[in-house]
């Protein structure tokens, strides 16, 4: 049987920009029904990704506390833990923020339609349900299908030990040896997880640092750090995975390693992820994909296609939750017919490890890209002291200024809670800040964002005499 349904929009994808977009097109007065493949709304952001792994990295920490403090006095005994009652814990979590989401839907009677939704034309989608089919006649639509987590071509991923992210969250057990294919965040962050849980784990990445987008002096605070944790070998690429019944033989070789092969429990791919345009027949609406599956949008995330609209992970990096957000209220503004664009300044970057590390504006690599005339400056938590007394000293706090008009257009965290501390330079980024404006904001002392205050002293020079 073929249900039809006319609407003002829909919306293809009920991840974090999706179901935003719809909340924010209802909000604005607009009929709008929201298609979702799956029984739970919340994308791979609340299913698979953000928030399920910082349910994980939440637990990790408090393993790493439990463990550090010991040498300060504390002593709570070895940390163990119930695999079984976290992972309920995690899932039951993910339920109740999936749950919000529905409730929010149904209060502002967003209709929605759970199956698998293709275009079959400018103003047609049809949905595959489980029993039935649906064609949605609509005058917008906003493609949000986000992306899914890359393949190596030459790894069979049926072997239940080859894993990717969700395989990882999903914490079935927790390997003895476990390898970590790339250094990006959502590899070192799952790191971060299954070593406070007991594994060896091993991160090959073929870059010649961890987190490739940021500084290296920032990363190098990281590495440093978690150097006795984790065995890091950059520069180093996996040429072969075997899986036999005793274990996953993984042969790999890299500039400081002669070519070896390496016995794991467990393998988890984390090399990024690819958008899922290819899979949607946009090309009967007549939008354009390009060849890796991103679809290209204007900055009022428009298509080629004049009533057709994109957002999130789909049109292209960062693929992050709050990027997708903004693009999906801003899409929903401008079929309502506000004038917005996008035109963010800055987007935060944040690998939720420990340490945290954290960058928002242009690092240094970019700024000597653009030409920019700039200067760094930077604090050290060793010469903090909220960081000395939360034993968290091994961080720091960067901005970079433009030295013509000294103005903040960058920045970046090391250190525990680098996240939240993030968001005072973005707003002074955002805001146009000039450097001056910070030194002199009183900042509340003893507190981790202090450090924000004195980096902008040390650039000001009124402070010298740092470790
Ligand atoms: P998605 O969340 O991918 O949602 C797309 C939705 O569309 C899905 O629900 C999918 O089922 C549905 N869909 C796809 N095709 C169809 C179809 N044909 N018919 C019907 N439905 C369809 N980002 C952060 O900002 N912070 C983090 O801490 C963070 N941590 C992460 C950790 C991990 C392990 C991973 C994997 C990702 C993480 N991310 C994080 C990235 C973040 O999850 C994504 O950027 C975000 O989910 C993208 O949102 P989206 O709305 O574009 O798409």
């Amino acid at each position: 049987m073929i249900n039809k349904l006319k609407t003002q929009v829909v919306v293809l994808g009920a991840g974090p920009g999706g179901y935003s977009a719809a909340f924010r097109c209802k909000d604005l007065g607009l009929d709008t029904v929201l298609v979702e493949r799956y029984p739970t709304l919340g994308g791979v952001c609340l299913n698979v990704g953000c928030i399920p792994s910082k349910a994980l990295l939440h637990v990790a920490r408090v393993l790493e506390e439990a463990k550090a403090i010991s040498k300060n006095g504390v002593v709570f005994g070895e940390p163990k833990t119930d695999l079984d009652k976290v992972r309920t814990w995690k899932e039951t979590l993910v339920k109740q923020l999936s749950v919000n989401i529905s409730s929010m839907a149904k209060l502002r009677k967003v209709n929605i339609i759970h199956g698998y939704g293709k275009f079959i034309g400018t103003n047609h989608l049809q949905i595959e349900g489980n029993n039935d089919t649906t064609v949605v006649n609509f005058d917008q639509a906003i493609i949000a299908a986000g992306s899914r987590p890359i393949q190596l071509p030459f790894i069979s991923h049926e072997d239940s030990r080859i894993w990717d992210s969700t395989d990882a969250l999903a914490l079935k057990s927790v390997p003895k040896r476990l390898l970590v294919i790339g250094g990006g965040i959502i590899g070192l962050e799952m790191a971060t997880i299954y070593n406070a849980l007991g594994s060896k784990i091993d991160v090959v990445e073929i870059f010649n640092q961890v987190i490739p987008p940021a500084d290296k002096d920032v990363v190098q605070i990281f590495t440093k750090q978690i150097s006795s944790n984790f065995n890091l070998m950059l520069e180093t690429k996996v040429t072969t995975v075997e899986t036999k019944a005793d274990g996953v033989y993984v042969s790999m070789e890299g500039k400081n390693m002669a070519a070896a092969t390496k016995i794991y429990d467990a393998v988890l791919v984390a090399i990024g992820r690819v958008p899922n345009g290819t899979r949607l027949d946009v090309g009967k609406a007549g939008v354009e994909v390009d060849d890796r599956g991103f679809i290209n949008v204007d900055k009022q995330m428009r298509t080629n296609v004049p009533n057709i609209y994109a957002i999130g992970d789909i049109v292209g990096p960062p693929m992050l939750a709050h990027k997708g957000i903004h693009e999906g209220h801003l899409a929903a503004a401008v079929i309502a017919g506000k004038k917005h664009h996008f035109e963010p300044k800055v987007i935060p970057s944040i690998s939720y490890t420990n340490p945290e590390v954290a960058w928002i504006g242009l690092t240094e690599k970019e700024a000597k890209k653009t030409g920019i005339r700039y200067a760094v400056a930077t604090f050290p938590w060793a010469a903090s002291g909220r960081a000395i007394a939360s034993a968290c000293q091994a961080g720091i706090t960067k901005l970079i200024v433009d030295t013509d008009s000294n103005r903040v257009i960058g920045g970046a965290v090391v250190g525990a809670n680098g996240g939240e501390l993030l968001g005072e330079i973005g707003l002074a980024i955002e805001m146009g800040c000039d450097v001056e404006d910070i030194a002199l904001t009183i900042h509340a002392h003893p507190t981790l964002y202090e450090s924000i205050g004195l980096a902008a002293e040390v650039y000001e020079g009124t402070i010298t005499d740092l470790p």
